[in-house]
Parts: C-alpha cells; structure tokens; sequence
C-alpha cells in the first residue's frame, strides 16, 4: 500500500457520490506529533466514509487504528499504544457559517469544507487528540494499582528509576536532534 505524506480530498464530491477512501500515513511524516511517537515509523492507518446526513450535510466518519511508540510513564521503557479513533464530522462551506454553529455536545464535528480538504492535517489533530497524557504498560498500571501497602526495596525501587531516566534521557536526545532547541 502505497504511504501518502499529504492528501487533499473533494469532500463534497465524496459526500454526494457517498464514497469511501482510505490508506497508510506514517508518523515520521506528521511534523506536528510528539517526538518520542515519530522517533520510528510506525504507521496509522485511515478510512473515510463520506455521505449526505439524515439533516442533508456533506458528512464523514474517520477511523484510524494503528500501534504507535510512546514511552511508559511508569517504567520509562517503550509502549506499542494501540490508536483506535472514529470521529463524526460534518462540513459547511464558510468560516460565517462554521462561527454560527451552536456550540452542543453532539457526536459530530463541524469543519470547514473544500474541495481540496487537507486530510492529512485532520488525521494529525485526531491523533494528538487520542494520546494519552500518561501512558502505561498495563502491567505497569496494574502494579502502581496495587499500591504502597506492598512493602518493596529500595535496591528495586532504585533500579527502576535509573532505568526510567535512561530512557528519558534517550528521548530527549532524539527530540533534541530533531528540534534543536537550545
Ligand atoms: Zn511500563
């Protein structure tokens, strides 16, 4: 399958003809996701489904699974976060009309529309909206869940810190690369 850093799509046009699209982006090509998860490729795949609504608006639905590396926030080791997303969206044909929208909880999203809708952008925005602030390996999880009333060493204790700022360490190199703040 073919990767496609960039893709623009008619969203009215698939609306109307009621089409289905998808494929493949890697991670390394979405510049605004953090860097630990475009340290690697790992890539995400997408669908979408387009159709005129029950309330008569060019609509779609977007899914995007995929495995993608983030780094334990308990054990500072690698995670394979699975990414499971669907979103509603609905688009309108002007900035005045997207403003004008009331603002309620509904399922769906209203967005901008184009004929030449920047997709990859949208598919960006959902993954960072999926990414957990904390990631924990399950087991992790399950072991911080167990809670201080289970006496543990020190010497256990420290090896797991030391462990952890490794690997702290390792991303920040990485990041540092990548952006060169200083
Ligand atoms: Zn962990």
């Amino acid at each position: 399958m073919a990767f496609e850093a960039n893709r623009n799509v008619n969203v009215y046009e698939l609306a109307r003809r009621g089409d289905e699209l998808g494929g493949e982006l890697q991670t390394t090509d979405l510049s605004r996701l953090p860097s630990e998860v475009r340290a690697s490729a790992a890539s995400v795949r997408y669908r979408l489904c387009a159709a005129i609504d029950e309330r008569g608006r060019p609509a779609a639905t977007v899914t995007l699974a995929g495995n993608l590396p983030l780094i334990c926030d308990l054990c500072g080791d690698a995670i394979a976060w699975p990414l499971q997303v669907t979103r509603h969206y609905f688009f309108v044909a002007s900035e005045v009309a997207l403003h004008a929208l009331p603002i309620d909880v509904a399922e769906e999203e209203g967005l901008l529309g184009s004929e030449e809708f920047d997709l990859t952008s949208l598919i960006e925005d959902d993954i960072i909206l999926a990414l957990p602030v904390a990631p924990r390996h399950p087991s992790c999880q399950a072991e911080r869940d167990a809670g201080p009333s289970i006496a543990r060493p020190s010497l256990a204790d420290n090896r797991v810190r030391h462990k952890s700022s490794f690997a702290a360490l390792a991303t920040w190199s990485v990041g540092r690369n990548k952006t060169h703040k200083n």
